[in-house]
């Protein structure tokens, strides 16, 4: 069978890549060995345009956050599901001194219609607000289990999907196609998170892959609908809450830890200080496929231009892949430049032997 493009992961990378091929009348096939450690089912799924403990602006926000909003809702007709929700995101301080640098960014212009109103302290009487909080605008919820199914029904329907691990040895390089078992592509686009670790053309890139849990929790609190965050996020997920996330650098396994149940445990009482016991209903966790720029890695093989990278989007797979996959496909099918920052190119030098 010819196809225009392999795509290694069905992940949301891989999804919204293959997707919009499709969308360009292109033909693909699509490998993903059913989640195996996936980031996407396991994300929160938060769009966030102001984040890290320095509250700034995320990179590339101001289009791709729209990018998102525009392909989502598409996306949930095409896919007759529902996932994408607008929630504005509470922020509590946890000092005086974050309190601060809210009031320093809200005299910046290009924060300003990010920033919604001031609640002063104890605001919130089921809240820890003791240091005031601040409503973040613009802010959306992906349900990202919700998301993934949808899609891999879609793809399951297109009879694009096969439900498989991709091996690396059997691709063959040598034609002007590329050939593997009985399929025959122009290009092959990796996109499996974290794991590119294994795949022979790109684990040269630098990666920085990071470990998260996250708890689904059971109890009496009566949770707003907003997102809350207080050095964790807390939000309500049907008749649940979900909190998280754990940062670990160094354990890069799928094995859910007691320090991490104990940490969320701990953050979910610290914002909501009135809730008394929680049950915990499922401790889940996934690896963000980070880098060591904190850019994605987009972009073609510096040896062979139909061996392609869209990974690396680390904490914010959501919130970059509809814009960033729309925008490798006009570079690949129209040419246009890739944005620098992301293009992995910058890499080759340092990196690549
Ligand atoms: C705890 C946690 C919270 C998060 N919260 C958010 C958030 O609030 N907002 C946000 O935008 N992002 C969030 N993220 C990040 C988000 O999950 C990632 O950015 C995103 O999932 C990366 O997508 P991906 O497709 O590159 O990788 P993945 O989601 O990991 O998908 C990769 C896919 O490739 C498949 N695969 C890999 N190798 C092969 C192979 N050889 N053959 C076949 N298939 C293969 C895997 O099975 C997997 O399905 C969070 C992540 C975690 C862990």
């Amino acid at each position: 069978m010819e196809v225009d493009y392999i795509v290694v992961g069905q992940g949301i990378a891989g999804s919204c890549m293959a997707f919009e091929l499709m969308r360009r009348g292109l033909k693909v096939a699509v490998f993903d060995d059913s989640w195996k450690w996936a980031a996407c089912i396991v994300a929160a799924g938060v769009i966030n345009p102001i984040t890290g403990k320095r509250l700034v602006k995320s990179w590339r926000s101001e289009v791709a956050h729209t990018a998102a909003k525009k392909f989502y809702a598409n996306l949930e007709g095409i896919l007759n599901a529902k996932f994408y929700h607008e929630r504005r995101i509470l922020q509590m301080c946890r000092s005086p001194e974050e309190d601060s640098l809210w009031r320093e960014r809200i005299n910046i212009p290009e924060y300003a219609d990010l920033i919604g109103e001031y609640n002063p302290p104890n605001s919130f009487s089921d809240l820890n607000d003791s240091f005031g909080s601040y409503f973040i605008n613009r802010s959306a919820w992906v349900e990202c289990p919700v998301l993934m199914k949808a899609f891999k029904s879609f793809f399951e329907g297109k009879k694009v999907l096969i439900e498989s691990p991709f091996s690396y040895e059997t691709l063959k390089l040598d034609g002007e196609c590329l050939e593997y078992e009985n399929l025959s592509a122009r290009k092959i686009i990796f996109c499996e998170g974290w794991r590119v670790r294994e795949n022979p053309f790109f684990k040269w890139l630098p990666m920085r892959p990071a470990k998260g849990e996250v708890l689904t929790l059971k109890s009496n609190a009566i949770l707003p609908d907003h997102i809350l965050h207080r050095g964790h996020w807390i939000m309500k997920y049907r008749d649940f809450f979900r909190v998280g996330s754990t940062w670990d650098r160094e354990n890069l396994n799928c094995i859910p830890t007691p320090s991490a149940r104990a940490e969320l445990l701990s953050a979910a009482e610290n914002i909501l200080p009135k809730a008394g016991e929680f049950a915990v209903i499922e401790h889940s966790c996934g690896i963000r496929p980070c880098t060591a720029t904190t850019r994605p890695h987009i972009g073609v093989h510096p040896k062979d231009n139909r061996l392609l990278s869209f990974n690396g989007f680390g904490s914010k797979g959501f919130a970059l892949c509809p814009y960033f996959a729309g925008h490798f496909a006009d570079f690949l099918e129209c040419g246009t430049p890739l944005d620098s920052e992301g293009n992995l190119a910058r890499h080759v030098k340092k990196f690549f032997r």
